[in-house]
């Protein structure tokens, strides 16, 4: 099938063309991101390649139908750029990746948890300049330190089972519950006491209308005082403004971000020789107790192997009009925010 491939870097073209050997899918790889002035470059191919910056909302799916364009494949898990309904109504079968590094994101929480803890950004830093003093580098033991995990699915059970090996106690707060979670030895709670008793608050949640702004003033007014948070998931979970008063405040101790509201203006691209200018963004880079990575949790060998295979797999699923396990459905009760 002839697909065009947005948002594509070397690396997404070194994988993709190596899991597209077998099976010969004819690839155009475009570099900007899928959006409604971009839309125009998919004219004339059945098939579209998206990541999760790529604005897939209505007027980008009309453009693309018209071109004729009936498939859009997502690199990605999480479809809250996509606009569902746009696209049933459109006649466009939308598939995904549902899992493709839950082990990644997982351990990826874990390396924010350690380096803020124990300040290892700030040690590497000290150390190449011959500064070798311990002042303001005191780190506390994560042995018996009580972690709150929000989402208890694949990755956020990973979490619990890695922070099971530190000897961590294990809250969780999820619409369902996950017998593994529990199995650990987790126990379920509702927010506000998985808040009020949590050292660290990790979130592993979709971004949907119920979980958006999640970490918001009043969640910040009960936590524990000093509480490390942890967003590896979507960056609209948290109310970043909220985040930043209590970094002032004092009431969060470590803010680990690896996604943030506004990042699809920044990530993913060397903006290091331009004025930035989101002020909110700019404002938590000067915080001590910060650690931002640019969506990169999912950025390991394996992943980008496994996105690779599973997207040219959905992809000739549907060209050969067979059952795929991987199509997203429109749902009205489950609308997503676009
Ligand atoms: P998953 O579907 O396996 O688990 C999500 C869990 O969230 C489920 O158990 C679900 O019941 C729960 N949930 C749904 N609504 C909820 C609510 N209102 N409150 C609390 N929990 C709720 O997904 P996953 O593979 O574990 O991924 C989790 C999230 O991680 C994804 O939604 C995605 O946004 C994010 N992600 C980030 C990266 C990255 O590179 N940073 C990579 C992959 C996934």
């Amino acid at each position: 099938m002839k697909v065009a491939v947005f948002s594509t870097k070397t690396y997404d073209r070194q994988f993709l063309l190596a899991a597209n050997s077998p099976v010969q899918h004819e690839l155009v790889f475009f570099e900007p991101l899928l959006n409604r002035d971009t839309a125009i470059l998919a004219s004339g191919f059945p098939a579209v390649c998206v990541f999760v910056h790529d604005q897939v909302d209505a007027p980008t799916l009309e453009i693309l139908a018209a071109g004729g364009t009936r498939l859009i494949a997502l690199r990605c898990a999480g479809f809250n750029n996509v606009d569902l309904k746009a696209a049933s109504e459109l006649g466009i079968t939308i598939v995904r990746v549902p899992a493709y590094s839950p082990y990644g994101v997982a351990e990826h929480a874990v390396g924010l948890i350690l380096s803020l803890n124990r300040k290892i950004h700030h040690a590497y830093n000290r150390v190449r300049e011959g500064n070798f003093s311990l002042t303001r580098l005191l780190g506390f033991n994560l042995h018996q330190r009580t972690v709150g995990i929000i989402g208890t699915g694949k990755i956020g059970l990973i979490l619990g089972q890695i922070m099971k090996g530190f000897g961590c106690n294990l809250l969780a707060y999820d619409v369902y519950k996950n017998p593994g979670l529990e199995a650990l030895g987790g126990k379920y709670v509702e927010l506000p006491e998985l808040f009020a008793n949590s050292d660290i608050i990790s979130l592993h949640c979709p971004l949907m209308p119920e979980t958006h702004h999640l970490i918001n003033k009043e969640a910040i007014e009960q936590v524990k005082p000093g509480v490390m948070i942890i967003n590896t998931s979507r960056g609209a979970l948290i109310d970043t403004q909220a985040v930043i008063n209590g970094l002032k405040t004092g009431k969060i101790g470590y803010l680990g971000i690896d996604v943030y509201e506004q990042e699809s203006e920044l990530f993913f691209e060397d903006l290091s020789g331009e004025i930035i200018q989101d002020d909110i963004f700019q404002r938590l880079t000067t915080f001590p107790n910060v650690l931002i990575t640019g969506h990169q949790a999912f950025f390991t060998e394996e992943a980008l192997h496994n996105i690779a295979e599973t997207t040219f797999g959905n992809i000739s699923d549907i060209e050969q009009g067979r059952p795929c396990a991987n199509e997203l459905r429109y749902q009205p009760e489950k609308s997503l925010i676009a």
